[in-house]
């Protein structure tokens, strides 16, 4: 296929789409092995969706899990957590890469300047406890983008915002050049390659309701600049896409706003309860069954209730409280009056919750793991319901994270990483996966696309 543009007045060895986690761990390594490299963002901020990655960061065998005590993890039990998670339907090369490079990828973040622990509790569907964050509790993709510009900026990486990549030429099959909408006009930038790191779909409801038409009506927790055009770049040059209607509905989110209420608050210990006061499942279980149980209750909405130890260890319900997002009760009886249910239902939830930590068995819906007593007044509240919130689905890769055309062959020059692929999660994606996922692939397409730049000098 040939596919040209005019005349261009710069060219780059490496070429990034996105400045989310993905793109600039790709521009990192791709600069750092020689390439030039220029990044490329559409919107007037930088970093998308990884902005908002709150909970943490998963990865198997790392120093901090090992200090905490937690000797049973594994890059294998980590595949078998995420394949069981993303119901057998993740492409197992793709995943055990990143299952056995998740660890790399939060060392290499540690070593260039993320302050990360070990994060106590376990994420749904994870057979351990694997997650990792900023040691102050608060979320981890403000901490994993500030160490990425703070490294990119020493590398001496140029990073464009408002400068929105809207097609990619090749020339006798190769990846050439990139067109580019910028607040001064139209421009065409050559490249030896192309990185596309542009993320998921998930603020295009119109895009999500074409694959998931169920979906029509669901808020949204993405950026808005979630919309899915590179996926559209990408299929004009041939790609194939993989499992573009697996799109996750994350059960904790406030239907006002879509703003995400983080899974780490039910890791650390807090319970779902309906407008009936009761329990009604296992809070640990994967977000699409949460997601459905949620959807059970009256008005397909629950509220998540936590305590204070919860609150004080976990720096970002402050922001809940502050946002008006929670609601505080200084007493079980408070809060129950506050939400309008049944004070003796309430009570009575607590009681046999108290129980079941205390005995570490919950008869009642067979809660794995209960890492706090959930007893240290006042007590917390935030309604939520479930809404879109990942795209698994996307342009399809190889584990050297080279987009693969229909035919399964690669397109020379033409690397992807982070959401805007499919594959690596399968059904489901489960918490603290993504972050893992774009840092991993997002380093072995920058790797690559160095190395491939060097082939076509
Ligand atoms: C509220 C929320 C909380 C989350 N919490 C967690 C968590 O705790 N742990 C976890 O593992 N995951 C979490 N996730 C998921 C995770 O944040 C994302 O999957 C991940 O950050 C995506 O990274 P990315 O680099 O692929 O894309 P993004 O970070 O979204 O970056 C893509 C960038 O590309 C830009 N772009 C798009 N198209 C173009 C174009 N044509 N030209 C130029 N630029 C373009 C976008 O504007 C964007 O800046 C969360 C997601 C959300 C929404």
């Amino acid at each position: 296929m040939s596919l040209t543009f005019g005349a261009s007045a710069e060219g780059f060895d490496v070429v990034v789409v996105g400045s989310g986690g993905a793109g600039l761990s790709a521009a990192i390594m791709a600069k750092e092995a020689g390439a030039s490299v220029v990044v490329l963002e559409k919107m007037p901020y930088l970093g998308g969706n990884t902005n908002f990655a709150s909970g943490g960061m998963n990865a198997a065998g790392t120093k901090q899990q090992l200090a905490a005590g937690v000797t049973g993890d594994s890059p294998e039990l980590f595949y078998k957590d995420t394949m069981k998670g993303g119901h057998n339907r993740n492409n197992p090369a793709l995943l055990k890469t990143m299952t056995e490079n998740a660890k790399y990828a939060e060392e290499w973040l540690v070593d260039i300047g993320a302050k990360f622990c070990f994060r106590k509790g376990r994420g749904g569907g994870q057979s351990i406890a694997r997650s990792h964050g900023p040691c102050d509790g608060s979320a981890v993709g403000p901490e994993v983008l500030r160490v990425l510009q703070k490294k990119a900026s020493e590398d001496k990486i140029e990073i464009r915002p408002q400068n929105q990549v809207v097609d990619i030429a090749l020339k006798d099959g190769r990846v050439s050049s990139v067109k580019v909408k910028t607040p001064e006009g139209e421009k065409v930038i050559d490249a030896k390659a192309v990185v596309l790191a542009t993320g998921g779909f998930g603020a295009n409801l119109d895009m999500v309701v074409k694959y998931r038409p169920e979906l029509k009506g669901f808020v949204t927790t993405n950026h808005k600049g979630a919309q899915g055009e590179g996926i559209e770049l990408a299929q004009k040059l041939g790609a194939s896409l993989t499992d573009m209607d697996q799109i996750q509905i994350h059960p904790t989110v406030v239907k006002k706003d879509g703003h995400l209420i983080s899974e780490s608050m039910r890791s650390r210990g807090g319970i779902l309860v309906n407008h009936d006061g009761k329990r009604f499942c296992n809070e640990l279980l994967t977000r699409d069954v949460v997601s459905q149980h949620v959807l059970a209750q009256k008005g397909g909405e629950a509220y998540l209730i936590y305590d204070q130890s919860i609150f004080d260890s976990n720096k970002l319900s402050r922001g809940y409280y502050q946002n008006g997002y929670s609601v505080k009760g200084e007493t079980l009886d408070e809060l129950a009056a506050k939400l309008k249910m049944p004070a003796e239902n309430l009570k009575a939830t607590f009681k046999a919750y108290w129980k079941a930590a205390e005995t570490g068995k919950d008869e009642a819906f067979g809660r794995p793991e209960m890492v706090i007593a959930l007893n240290k007044a006042p007590f917390y509240a935030a309604l939520i319901s479930p809404g879109i919130h990942h795209c698994m689905g996307g342009v399809t890769i190889n584990t050297k994270a080279e987009v693969q055309n229909k035919q399964g062959k690669s397109i020379p020059g033409f690397y992807a990483a982070g959401e805007v692929t499919g594959g690596v999660h399968g059904g489901n994606r489960i918490g603290g996966n993504a972050v893992a996922d774009i840092v991993t692939f997002g380093r072995i397409a920058g790797t690559n696309a160095a190395a491939y730049v060097k082939t076509v000098r």
